[in-house]
């Protein structure tokens, strides 16, 4: 059976810290990919969450298309044409993927180390 993505940075819980440089540096290419649930209940996609929102912030899921509808895959997933991967949002990625790809000098960005990109492109 292949392994599921949500347990290697798809499907994965956020934390705020994660998405606070993202609304202060306007990242709306990486914001618009984010489910949250607010804690009256309501969902928002994270392009439409500002700082001032942050107490309301219950859940931050990974990844979404701007719609809402959820991804299989991680839309920062890229597969060059000579085949290696990469994270397109290495220097900004979330803890989740951190956690689950940790720096390594000798490879530099070639996301090797990220389960997910280990998994076929999309
Ligand atoms: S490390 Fe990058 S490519 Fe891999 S799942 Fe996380 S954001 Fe996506």
């Amino acid at each position: 059976m292949r392994p599921l993505l949500r347990e290697v940075g798809v499907g994965q819980k956020g934390v705020p810290e994660d998405i606070i440089p993202w609304i202060k540096e306007n990242r709306q290419d990486i914001l618009q990919h984010v489910s949250i649930m607010l804690t009256n209940g309501k969902r928002a996609n994270g392009k439409d969450i500002g700082v001032d929102d942050l107490p309301r912030v219950a859940r931050i899921r990974y990844w979404v298309e701007p719609d809402g509808r959820a991804l299989r895959y991680c839309p920062f997933f890229h597969r060059a044409e000579d085949g290696m991967v990469y994270c397109k949002i290495h220097d900004a990625k979330p803890k989740v993927c951190i956690r689950f790809t940790p720096w390594n000098e000798e490879i530099r960005d070639y996301a090797l180390n990220c389960p997910a990109c280990r998994e076929k492109a999309p």
